[in-house]
Protein backbone atom coordinates (compact mmCIF):
# COMPACT_ATOMS: atom_id res chain seq x y z
CA UNK A 1 0.00 0.00 0.00
CA UNK A 2 1.28 3.86 -0.58
CA UNK A 3 1.16 4.24 3.14
CA UNK A 4 3.84 0.98 3.59
CA UNK A 5 7.08 2.19 2.28
CA UNK A 6 9.56 1.64 5.06
CA UNK A 7 13.08 0.78 3.34
CA UNK A 8 13.63 -0.56 6.72
CA UNK A 9 10.87 -3.33 7.16
CA UNK A 10 12.75 -6.66 7.96
CA UNK A 11 10.72 -8.40 4.73
CA UNK A 12 13.70 -6.75 2.70
CA UNK A 13 16.66 -8.09 4.69
CA UNK A 14 17.04 -10.43 2.39
CA UNK A 15 16.13 -11.43 -1.03
CA UNK A 16 13.98 -14.40 -1.79
CA UNK A 17 13.17 -16.05 -5.44
CA UNK A 18 10.16 -17.27 -3.84
CA UNK A 19 8.65 -14.39 -2.30
CA UNK A 20 7.26 -11.00 -4.97
CA UNK A 21 6.39 -8.59 -3.58
CA UNK A 22 3.42 -6.60 -4.79
CA UNK A 23 2.16 -3.00 -4.80
CA UNK A 24 -0.47 -1.73 -7.03
CA UNK A 25 -2.03 1.55 -7.72
CA UNK A 26 -6.23 1.06 -6.56
CA UNK A 27 -8.95 3.00 -7.82
CA UNK A 28 -10.63 2.36 -4.72
CA UNK A 29 -7.44 4.22 -3.16
CA UNK A 30 -7.51 7.24 -5.38
CA UNK A 31 -11.57 7.23 -4.74
CA UNK A 32 -12.71 6.44 -1.06
CA UNK A 33 -12.67 10.24 -1.08
CA UNK A 34 -12.09 13.32 -3.45
CA UNK A 35 -8.35 13.98 -2.80
CA UNK A 36 -6.23 16.67 -3.93
CA UNK A 37 -4.51 16.07 -6.88
CA UNK A 38 -1.14 16.37 -5.41
CA UNK A 39 -1.91 13.80 -2.85
CA UNK A 40 -2.97 11.13 -5.77
CA UNK A 41 0.44 12.25 -7.72
CA UNK A 42 2.56 12.08 -4.36
CA UNK A 43 1.61 8.83 -3.21
CA UNK A 44 1.77 6.96 -6.78
CA UNK A 45 5.10 8.73 -7.11
CA UNK A 46 6.27 7.37 -3.91
CA UNK A 47 5.03 4.23 -4.51
CA UNK A 48 7.29 3.70 -8.02
CA UNK A 49 10.20 4.73 -6.62
CA UNK A 50 9.89 2.87 -3.96
CA UNK A 51 9.33 -0.45 -6.05
CA UNK A 52 12.76 1.30 -8.36
CA UNK A 53 14.59 0.89 -5.02
CA UNK A 54 13.44 -2.90 -4.41
CA UNK A 55 14.14 -3.99 -7.71
CA UNK A 56 17.81 -2.67 -7.76
CA UNK A 57 18.52 -3.88 -4.35
CA UNK A 58 17.31 -7.76 -6.35
CA UNK A 59 13.78 -8.14 -4.81
CA UNK A 60 10.90 -9.77 -7.13
CA UNK A 61 8.67 -7.39 -7.59
CA UNK A 62 5.02 -6.63 -9.67
CA UNK A 63 4.32 -3.25 -9.84
CA UNK A 64 0.66 -2.20 -11.46
CA UNK A 65 -0.34 1.17 -12.54
CA UNK A 66 -4.07 1.98 -12.50
CA UNK A 67 -4.02 0.87 -16.24
CA UNK A 68 -3.13 -2.77 -14.40
CA UNK A 69 -5.48 -3.05 -12.09
CA UNK A 70 -8.51 -0.53 -13.68
CA UNK A 71 -11.25 -0.79 -11.48
CA UNK A 72 -10.29 -3.78 -9.19
CA UNK A 73 -10.34 -3.72 -5.51
CA UNK A 74 -8.38 -5.01 -3.47
CA UNK A 75 -9.77 -8.49 -2.74
CA UNK A 76 -9.99 -8.76 -6.32
CA UNK A 77 -7.14 -8.10 -7.22
CA UNK A 78 -5.06 -10.27 -4.71
CA UNK A 79 -6.86 -13.50 -6.20
CA UNK A 80 -6.26 -12.37 -9.74
CA UNK A 81 -2.75 -11.98 -8.96
CA UNK A 82 -2.63 -15.37 -6.30
CA UNK A 83 -4.01 -17.38 -9.40
CA UNK A 84 -1.48 -16.66 -11.88
CA UNK A 85 1.52 -16.70 -9.23
CA UNK A 86 0.00 -19.88 -7.76
CA UNK A 87 0.51 -18.66 -4.27
CA UNK A 88 0.20 -20.50 -1.42
CA UNK A 89 1.36 -17.92 1.47
CA UNK A 90 -0.19 -14.33 1.61
CA UNK A 91 2.06 -11.48 4.02
CA UNK A 92 0.40 -8.17 4.39
CA UNK A 93 2.08 -5.30 6.99
CA UNK A 94 -0.90 -3.86 9.07
CA UNK A 95 -2.94 -1.13 7.41
CA UNK A 96 -3.01 1.93 9.39
CA UNK A 97 -6.92 2.88 8.28
CA UNK A 98 -9.49 0.75 9.75
CA UNK A 99 -11.42 0.57 6.27
CA UNK A 100 -8.57 -1.38 4.66
CA UNK A 101 -7.86 -3.80 7.86
CA UNK A 102 -11.33 -4.87 7.63
CA UNK A 103 -10.91 -5.67 4.10
CA UNK A 104 -8.45 -7.75 4.71
CA UNK A 105 -8.97 -9.18 7.38
CA UNK A 106 -12.15 -10.69 5.49
CA UNK A 107 -10.53 -11.36 2.50
CA UNK A 108 -7.93 -13.94 4.68
CA UNK A 109 -10.50 -15.41 6.72
CA UNK A 110 -12.47 -15.96 3.68
CA UNK A 111 -9.80 -17.79 1.61
CA UNK A 112 -8.14 -19.34 4.96
CA UNK A 113 -8.81 -23.50 3.87
CA UNK A 114 -5.65 -22.92 0.93
CA UNK A 115 -4.32 -19.80 1.97
CA UNK A 116 -1.73 -19.32 4.80
CA UNK A 117 -1.88 -15.55 5.41
CA UNK A 118 0.28 -13.57 7.65
CA UNK A 119 -0.02 -10.23 9.08
CA UNK A 120 2.79 -8.96 10.76
CA UNK A 121 3.64 -5.20 11.78
CA UNK A 122 4.73 -1.92 9.61
CA UNK A 123 7.52 -1.73 12.02
CA UNK A 124 7.31 2.13 11.64
CA UNK A 125 5.32 3.72 14.69
CA UNK A 126 7.19 4.13 18.09
CA UNK A 127 4.46 1.14 19.50
CA UNK A 128 2.95 -2.12 18.39
CA UNK A 129 -0.72 -2.40 18.53
CA UNK A 130 -0.82 -4.24 22.24
CA UNK A 131 1.39 -1.64 23.62
CA UNK A 132 -0.98 0.65 22.16
CA UNK A 133 -3.54 -0.51 23.52
CA UNK A 134 -1.84 -0.43 26.88
CA UNK A 135 -0.79 3.03 27.03
CA UNK A 136 -4.36 4.60 25.82
CA UNK A 137 -6.88 3.31 27.46
CA UNK A 138 -10.35 2.54 25.21
CA UNK A 139 -12.30 4.46 27.60
CA UNK A 140 -12.73 8.24 28.84
CA UNK A 141 -10.85 11.03 28.28
CA UNK A 142 -6.76 9.70 28.53
CA UNK A 143 -4.26 12.98 28.78
CA UNK A 144 -1.83 13.40 26.00
CA UNK A 145 0.47 15.15 28.58
CA UNK A 146 0.37 11.52 30.76
CA UNK A 147 1.14 9.16 27.72
CA UNK A 148 3.99 11.72 26.72
CA UNK A 149 5.74 11.54 29.88
CA UNK A 150 5.38 7.58 29.58
CA UNK A 151 6.91 7.88 26.04
CA UNK A 152 9.77 10.33 26.88
CA UNK A 153 10.49 7.71 29.78
CA UNK A 154 10.42 4.84 27.35
CA UNK A 155 11.97 6.13 24.74
CA UNK A 156 14.74 7.52 26.72
CA UNK A 157 14.67 11.10 24.64
CA UNK A 158 15.54 14.23 26.46
CA UNK A 159 15.90 11.78 29.58
CA UNK A 160 18.36 12.21 32.50
CA UNK A 161 18.72 9.52 34.73
CA UNK A 162 14.77 9.23 34.55
CA UNK A 163 14.14 13.05 34.90
CA UNK A 164 13.29 14.96 32.07
CA UNK A 165 16.21 17.27 30.82
CA UNK A 166 15.88 20.73 31.94
CA UNK A 167 13.59 19.58 34.36
CA UNK A 168 10.57 20.22 33.03
CA UNK A 169 8.66 18.05 30.75
CA UNK A 170 6.92 20.52 28.49
CA UNK A 171 7.87 24.37 27.78
CA UNK A 172 4.70 24.51 25.81
CA UNK A 173 4.25 28.25 27.56
CA UNK A 174 7.57 29.06 25.10
CA UNK A 175 6.32 28.01 21.87
CA UNK A 176 3.32 30.80 21.88
CA UNK A 177 4.64 33.87 20.26
CA UNK A 178 3.20 35.72 17.19
CA UNK A 179 5.86 36.68 14.39
CA UNK A 180 7.91 39.74 14.52
CA UNK A 181 7.28 41.70 11.20
CA UNK A 182 11.02 41.77 10.81
CA UNK A 183 11.82 37.74 11.43
CA UNK A 184 13.05 36.10 8.01
CA UNK A 185 11.18 33.16 7.34
CA UNK A 186 13.08 29.99 5.38
CA UNK A 187 11.78 29.55 2.00
CA UNK A 188 10.17 25.92 2.26
CA UNK A 189 12.47 23.29 0.91
CA UNK A 190 10.94 22.05 -2.52
CA UNK A 191 11.35 19.14 -5.31
CA UNK A 192 10.96 19.34 -8.65
CA UNK A 193 9.32 15.35 -9.35
CA UNK A 194 8.51 15.12 -12.48
CA UNK A 195 5.17 13.13 -12.89
CA UNK A 196 3.41 13.62 -16.36
CA UNK A 197 3.05 10.28 -16.33
CA UNK A 198 0.94 9.69 -13.04
CA UNK A 199 -1.01 13.10 -14.41
CA UNK A 200 -2.20 11.21 -17.26
CA UNK A 201 -2.82 8.05 -16.34
CA UNK A 202 -5.13 10.14 -13.18
CA UNK A 203 -6.54 12.08 -16.02
CA UNK A 204 -7.28 8.78 -18.25
CA UNK A 205 -9.01 6.80 -15.75
CA UNK A 206 -11.39 9.79 -14.64
CA UNK A 207 -9.87 10.05 -11.15
CA UNK A 208 -11.86 12.86 -9.73
CA UNK A 209 -10.05 15.45 -7.43
CA UNK A 210 -9.53 18.99 -5.86
CA UNK A 211 -6.88 21.29 -5.61
CA UNK A 212 -4.37 22.72 -7.64
CA UNK A 213 -1.40 21.58 -9.22
CA UNK A 214 0.12 23.96 -11.64
CA UNK A 215 3.28 22.28 -12.70
CA UNK A 216 3.92 18.38 -14.31
CA UNK A 217 6.33 18.44 -11.50
CA UNK A 218 5.43 17.46 -7.76
CA UNK A 219 7.28 19.66 -5.18
CA UNK A 220 6.88 16.81 -2.10
CA UNK A 221 9.56 14.62 -1.33
CA UNK A 222 8.94 11.20 -3.20
CA UNK A 223 12.22 9.35 -2.00
CA UNK A 224 13.96 7.86 1.18
CA UNK A 225 16.43 10.64 -0.46
CA UNK A 226 14.45 13.60 -0.75
CA UNK A 227 12.71 12.78 2.94
CA UNK A 228 16.28 12.97 4.51
CA UNK A 229 17.08 16.04 2.97
CA UNK A 230 14.03 17.39 3.88
CA UNK A 231 14.70 16.44 7.91
CA UNK A 232 18.41 18.01 7.24
CA UNK A 233 16.93 21.07 6.02
CA UNK A 234 14.31 21.79 9.14
CA UNK A 235 17.08 20.81 11.57
CA UNK A 236 19.15 23.02 10.00
CA UNK A 237 16.98 26.00 9.42
CA UNK A 238 13.65 25.17 11.10
CA UNK A 239 14.35 23.80 14.35
CA UNK A 240 16.23 26.52 15.77
CA UNK A 241 12.77 28.57 16.07
CA UNK A 242 10.21 25.54 15.62
CA UNK A 243 8.21 25.66 18.90
CA UNK A 244 8.62 29.64 19.60
CA UNK A 245 6.43 30.27 16.71
CA UNK A 246 4.49 27.16 15.97
CA UNK A 247 1.04 28.84 16.82
CA UNK A 248 2.16 31.72 14.64
CA UNK A 249 -0.06 32.69 11.64
CA UNK A 250 0.88 34.88 8.46
CA UNK A 251 0.41 35.03 4.69
CA UNK A 252 4.31 35.71 4.56
CA UNK A 253 5.26 32.04 4.17
CA UNK A 254 3.11 29.05 3.92
CA UNK A 255 5.04 26.36 5.94
CA UNK A 256 7.02 28.87 8.52
CA UNK A 257 9.56 27.00 10.89
CA UNK A 258 6.98 23.79 10.35
CA UNK A 259 8.91 20.58 9.16
CA UNK A 260 6.46 19.60 6.68
CA UNK A 261 7.97 15.94 7.23
CA UNK A 262 4.40 14.57 7.92
CA UNK A 263 3.74 12.81 4.30
CA UNK A 264 7.04 11.09 4.53
CA UNK A 265 6.33 10.10 7.56
CA UNK A 266 2.81 8.72 6.84
CA UNK A 267 4.00 6.65 4.30
CA UNK A 268 6.87 5.41 6.27
CA UNK A 269 9.67 6.69 3.80
CA UNK A 270 11.24 7.92 7.26
CA UNK A 271 10.45 7.06 10.41
CA UNK A 272 9.49 8.73 13.81
CA UNK A 273 12.40 7.02 15.53
CA UNK A 274 14.88 8.50 13.20
CA UNK A 275 13.42 12.18 12.83
CA UNK A 276 13.90 12.51 16.51
CA UNK A 277 16.87 11.29 16.79
CA UNK A 278 18.52 13.36 14.10
CA UNK A 279 16.83 16.04 15.68
CA UNK A 280 17.90 15.68 19.20
CA UNK A 281 21.59 15.36 17.76
CA UNK A 282 21.33 18.55 16.08
CA UNK A 283 20.27 20.04 19.05
CA UNK A 284 23.06 18.81 21.03
CA UNK A 285 25.76 19.99 18.13
CA UNK A 286 24.33 23.51 17.80
CA UNK A 287 23.41 26.47 20.08
CA UNK A 288 21.21 27.92 17.93
CA UNK A 289 18.57 24.90 19.12
CA UNK A 290 17.34 25.45 22.83
CA UNK A 291 15.49 23.22 24.94
CA UNK A 292 11.91 24.34 24.59
CA UNK A 293 12.48 23.90 20.56
CA UNK A 294 13.52 20.18 20.68
CA UNK A 295 11.08 19.72 23.18
CA UNK A 296 8.38 20.92 21.84
CA UNK A 297 8.98 19.11 18.22
CA UNK A 298 9.37 15.79 19.96
CA UNK A 299 6.48 15.77 21.71
CA UNK A 300 4.17 16.37 18.15
CA UNK A 301 6.13 12.87 16.77
CA UNK A 302 6.65 10.98 19.79
CA UNK A 303 3.67 12.11 21.64
CA UNK A 304 0.66 13.89 19.58
CA UNK A 305 1.03 11.24 16.54
CA UNK A 306 1.64 8.09 18.79
CA UNK A 307 -1.30 8.87 20.85
CA UNK A 308 -3.34 9.86 17.96
CA UNK A 309 -2.77 6.28 16.77
CA UNK A 310 -3.87 4.87 20.20
CA UNK A 311 -6.89 7.06 20.32
CA UNK A 312 -8.14 5.80 16.85
CA UNK A 313 -6.91 2.10 17.33
CA UNK A 314 -9.20 2.28 20.40
CA UNK A 315 -12.17 3.29 19.41
CA UNK A 316 -12.70 2.80 15.85
CA UNK A 317 -15.56 1.93 14.35
CA UNK A 318 -17.98 4.27 16.14
CA UNK A 319 -15.46 7.07 16.25
CA UNK A 320 -16.12 7.61 12.69
CA UNK A 321 -19.85 8.27 13.39
CA UNK A 322 -19.57 10.49 16.89
CA UNK A 323 -21.42 13.79 16.62
CA UNK A 324 -21.53 15.26 20.38
CA UNK A 325 -22.76 18.08 19.68
CA UNK A 326 -25.67 17.83 16.80
CA UNK A 327 -24.10 19.57 14.13
CA UNK A 328 -25.59 19.24 10.91
CA UNK A 329 -24.79 22.25 8.94
CA UNK A 330 -23.35 22.28 5.15
CA UNK A 331 -19.84 22.75 4.78
CA UNK A 332 -19.96 26.32 3.00
CA UNK A 333 -18.95 26.15 -0.68
CA UNK A 334 -16.04 28.31 -0.56
CA UNK A 335 -13.90 25.64 1.63
CA UNK A 336 -13.59 23.86 -2.04
CA UNK A 337 -12.58 27.10 -4.42
CA UNK A 338 -10.80 29.15 -1.54
CA UNK A 339 -13.37 32.41 -2.65
CA UNK A 340 -14.41 34.07 0.63
CA UNK A 341 -14.06 37.64 1.62
CA UNK A 342 -12.57 36.80 5.03
CA UNK A 343 -8.69 37.14 5.02
CA UNK A 344 -7.73 34.40 7.10
CA UNK A 345 -9.82 31.62 5.68
CA UNK A 346 -9.26 32.98 2.29
CA UNK A 347 -5.35 32.60 2.89
CA UNK A 348 -5.65 29.22 4.32
CA UNK A 349 -8.24 27.62 1.93
CA UNK A 350 -5.88 28.90 -0.52
CA UNK A 351 -3.03 27.71 0.69
CA UNK A 352 -4.57 24.18 0.85
CA UNK A 353 -5.51 24.27 -2.87
CA UNK A 354 -2.46 25.27 -4.03
CA UNK A 355 -0.04 23.25 -2.03
CA UNK A 356 -2.26 20.45 -0.27
CA UNK A 357 -0.79 21.75 2.48
CA UNK A 358 -1.64 23.62 5.68
CA UNK A 359 0.16 24.32 9.51
CA UNK A 360 -1.69 22.97 12.62
CA UNK A 361 -2.80 26.23 13.82
CA UNK A 362 -4.24 26.98 10.17
CA UNK A 363 -5.96 23.87 10.06
CA UNK A 364 -7.19 23.97 13.74
CA UNK A 365 -7.98 27.64 14.65
CA UNK A 366 -8.54 28.76 11.24
CA UNK A 367 -10.73 25.93 9.06
CA UNK A 368 -11.53 24.16 11.89
CA UNK A 369 -12.63 26.48 13.99
CA UNK A 370 -14.57 28.31 11.88
CA UNK A 371 -16.32 24.69 10.30
CA UNK A 372 -17.09 24.23 14.24
CA UNK A 373 -18.72 28.02 15.05
CA UNK A 374 -20.60 27.34 12.19
CA UNK A 375 -22.25 23.69 12.84
CA UNK A 376 -21.15 21.62 10.53
CA UNK A 377 -21.66 18.15 10.57
CA UNK A 378 -18.29 16.67 11.19
CA UNK A 379 -18.60 13.84 8.29
CA UNK A 380 -18.77 16.82 5.69
CA UNK A 381 -15.72 18.62 7.64
CA UNK A 382 -13.49 14.79 7.95
CA UNK A 383 -14.30 14.25 4.11
CA UNK A 384 -12.53 17.89 3.93
CA UNK A 385 -9.76 16.83 5.68
CA UNK A 386 -9.06 13.66 4.50
CA UNK A 387 -9.41 15.03 0.73
CA UNK A 388 -6.94 18.52 1.00
CA UNK A 389 -3.79 17.06 2.95
CA UNK A 390 -0.99 15.48 1.58
CA UNK A 391 -0.57 13.95 4.79
CA UNK A 392 -4.08 12.79 5.10
CA UNK A 393 -5.10 9.18 6.05
CA UNK A 394 -7.59 8.31 8.53
CA UNK A 395 -5.91 7.18 11.19
CA UNK A 396 -4.45 10.74 12.45
CA UNK A 397 -7.30 13.22 10.02
CA UNK A 398 -10.00 11.32 12.17
CA UNK A 399 -8.80 11.91 15.62
CA UNK A 400 -7.56 15.46 15.09
CA UNK A 401 -10.60 16.33 12.76
CA UNK A 402 -13.09 14.72 14.36
CA UNK A 403 -11.58 15.05 18.02
CA UNK A 404 -9.54 17.63 18.33
CA UNK A 405 -10.53 20.33 16.07
CA UNK A 406 -14.69 19.62 16.03
CA UNK A 407 -15.19 18.20 19.69
CA UNK A 408 -17.47 15.37 18.19
CA UNK A 409 -15.46 12.91 20.41
CA UNK A 410 -17.23 14.68 23.38
CA UNK A 411 -13.94 15.28 24.47
CA UNK A 412 -11.90 12.29 24.10
CA UNK A 413 -9.35 14.11 22.66
CA UNK A 414 -9.58 17.81 23.41
CA UNK A 415 -10.54 19.01 27.21
CA UNK A 416 -12.27 21.91 25.88
CA UNK A 417 -13.11 23.23 22.25
CA UNK A 418 -10.56 24.66 20.45
CA UNK A 419 -12.57 27.71 19.29
CA UNK A 420 -11.66 31.52 19.86
CA UNK A 421 -13.22 34.91 18.31
CA UNK A 422 -11.22 37.11 16.18
CA UNK A 423 -9.00 38.30 19.72
CA UNK A 424 -6.97 35.24 18.94
CA UNK A 425 -6.55 35.12 15.27
CA UNK A 426 -5.63 39.26 15.17
CA UNK A 427 -3.20 38.06 18.29
CA UNK A 428 -1.59 35.58 16.45
CA UNK A 429 -1.51 35.94 12.60
CA UNK A 430 -1.27 39.09 10.31
CA UNK A 431 -4.49 38.73 8.48
CA UNK A 432 -6.71 41.12 9.83
CA UNK A 433 -5.27 43.89 8.91
CA UNK A 434 -6.33 43.23 5.51
CA UNK A 435 -9.45 42.17 6.01
CA UNK A 436 -12.75 43.28 4.44
CA UNK A 437 -14.32 42.42 8.21
CA UNK A 438 -13.34 44.43 10.96
CA UNK A 439 -11.57 42.65 13.78
CA UNK A 440 -12.36 44.74 16.82
CA UNK A 441 -16.00 44.57 15.82
CA UNK A 442 -17.95 42.28 18.12
CA UNK A 443 -21.33 42.34 15.75
CA UNK A 444 -23.61 44.22 12.89
CA UNK A 445 -22.73 44.73 9.50
CA UNK A 446 -19.02 44.38 8.76
CA UNK A 447 -18.10 42.73 12.12
CA UNK A 448 -15.36 39.87 11.88
CA UNK A 449 -18.17 36.67 11.65
CA UNK A 450 -15.72 34.92 14.11
CA UNK A 451 -16.78 37.63 16.66
CA UNK A 452 -20.38 36.47 16.84
CA UNK A 453 -20.49 33.21 16.01
CA UNK A 454 -18.19 32.47 18.49
CA UNK A 455 -20.72 33.33 21.21
CA UNK A 456 -23.32 31.96 19.11
CA UNK A 457 -21.37 28.84 19.97
CA UNK A 458 -21.59 29.36 23.40
CA UNK A 459 -24.68 30.50 23.65
CA UNK A 460 -26.08 27.21 22.06
CA UNK A 461 -23.96 24.33 23.87
CA UNK A 462 -23.97 26.42 27.26
CA UNK A 463 -25.95 23.24 28.69
CA UNK A 464 -23.35 21.08 27.33
CA UNK A 465 -20.47 22.80 28.49
CA UNK A 466 -21.68 23.66 31.79
CA UNK A 467 -19.87 21.09 34.01
CA UNK A 468 -16.77 21.74 31.97
CA UNK A 469 -14.74 23.62 34.37
CA UNK A 470 -12.32 24.91 31.44
CA UNK A 471 -15.71 26.99 30.09
CA UNK A 472 -16.64 28.10 32.82
CA UNK A 473 -15.50 31.51 32.76
CA UNK A 474 -16.43 31.74 29.17
CA UNK A 475 -19.92 30.89 30.05
CA UNK A 476 -19.97 33.90 33.33
CA UNK A 477 -18.66 36.31 30.46
CA UNK A 478 -21.59 35.49 28.12
CA UNK A 479 -23.86 35.47 30.92
CA UNK A 480 -22.66 38.74 32.49
CA UNK A 481 -23.87 40.54 29.15
CA UNK A 482 -26.17 42.69 28.60
CA UNK A 483 -29.48 41.10 27.42
CA UNK A 484 -29.12 43.88 24.48
CA UNK A 485 -25.61 43.12 23.81
CA UNK A 486 -26.38 39.11 23.50
CA UNK A 487 -29.88 39.46 20.90
CA UNK A 488 -27.70 42.01 18.63
CA UNK A 489 -24.35 39.29 18.66
CA UNK A 490 -27.02 36.33 18.37
CA UNK A 491 -29.00 38.06 15.25
CA UNK A 492 -25.60 38.72 13.59
CA UNK A 493 -24.27 35.40 13.77
CA UNK A 494 -27.48 34.23 12.72
CA UNK A 495 -27.49 36.57 9.55
CA UNK A 496 -23.88 35.12 8.87
CA UNK A 497 -24.86 31.28 9.16
CA UNK A 498 -27.88 32.07 7.02
CA UNK A 499 -24.91 33.77 4.42
CA UNK A 500 -22.54 31.26 5.26
CA UNK A 501 -21.89 29.88 1.53
CA UNK A 502 -21.28 33.73 0.41
CA UNK A 503 -19.19 35.61 3.73
P1 LIG B 1 5.22 19.89 12.15
O1 LIG B 1 4.54 21.05 12.77
O2 LIG B 1 6.57 20.09 11.62
O3 LIG B 1 5.21 18.73 13.24
C1 LIG B 1 6.11 17.61 13.13
C2 LIG B 1 5.36 16.31 13.02
O4 LIG B 1 4.64 16.06 14.22
C3 LIG B 1 4.33 16.25 11.92
O5 LIG B 1 4.92 15.93 10.68
C4 LIG B 1 3.41 15.15 12.41
O6 LIG B 1 3.89 13.88 12.05
C5 LIG B 1 3.49 15.30 13.92
N1 LIG B 1 2.30 16.01 14.44
C6 LIG B 1 2.21 17.31 14.77
N2 LIG B 1 0.99 17.58 15.28
C7 LIG B 1 0.30 16.42 15.24
C8 LIG B 1 -1.02 16.06 15.61
N3 LIG B 1 -1.89 16.92 16.15
N4 LIG B 1 -1.39 14.78 15.40
C9 LIG B 1 -0.54 13.88 14.87
N5 LIG B 1 0.72 14.17 14.50
C10 LIG B 1 1.13 15.43 14.70
N6 LIG B 1 -1.62 15.26 10.60
C11 LIG B 1 -1.40 14.28 9.71
O7 LIG B 1 -0.30 13.72 9.65
N7 LIG B 1 -2.39 13.87 8.86
C12 LIG B 1 -3.63 14.45 8.88
O8 LIG B 1 -4.50 14.06 8.11
C13 LIG B 1 -3.86 15.51 9.80
N8 LIG B 1 -5.06 16.14 9.84
C14 LIG B 1 -5.27 17.15 10.73
C15 LIG B 1 -6.53 17.77 10.76
C16 LIG B 1 -6.78 18.79 11.66
C17 LIG B 1 -8.14 19.41 11.73
C18 LIG B 1 -5.76 19.20 12.54
C19 LIG B 1 -6.02 20.29 13.53
C20 LIG B 1 -4.51 18.60 12.51
C21 LIG B 1 -4.24 17.57 11.62
N9 LIG B 1 -3.00 16.92 11.58
C22 LIG B 1 -2.81 15.90 10.68
C23 LIG B 1 -1.95 17.23 12.55
C24 LIG B 1 -0.95 18.32 12.12
O9 LIG B 1 -1.64 19.47 11.77
C25 LIG B 1 -0.07 17.85 10.96
O10 LIG B 1 0.59 16.66 11.33
C26 LIG B 1 1.00 18.89 10.63
O11 LIG B 1 0.41 20.12 10.31
C27 LIG B 1 1.85 18.40 9.46
O12 LIG B 1 2.77 19.38 9.08
P2 LIG B 1 4.31 19.30 9.46
O13 LIG B 1 4.86 17.99 9.01
O14 LIG B 1 4.95 20.53 8.93
O15 LIG B 1 4.24 19.30 11.04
Amino acid sequence: MGDQLNHQHSWYTEQDPETLYLIAELHQEATYCKHHIQKVVAFFAAMQSFATHLSRKGHRLLYLTLDDTQVLALPQLLDRVFQSCGAKRFEYQSPDEYRVQQQLTEFSTARRDWLDVVCVDSEHFLLDRLELAELVPSTGSPLMETFYRKMRRRTGYLMEEGQPEGGQWNFDQHNRQALPTELEIPQPLVFANPVGDILDRIERHKIETIGRMPARALTWPISREQSLDLLEYFVAHCLPDFGRYQDALTDRGWSLFHSRLSFSLNCKLISPAEVCERAIEAWRQSDMIDLAQIEGFLRQIIGWREFMRGIYWTRMPDYATRNALDHQADLPDWYWTGETRMSCLSHAVNQSLDHAYAHHIQRLMVTGNFALLAGVHPDQVDQWYLGIYIDALEWVEITNTRGMSQYADGGVVATKPYVSSANYLDKMGDYCGRCEYDASKKFGEGSCPFNSLYWHFIDRHQEVFRGNRRMTMVLASWRKRSEADRRAILDTAENYLKNRHCL
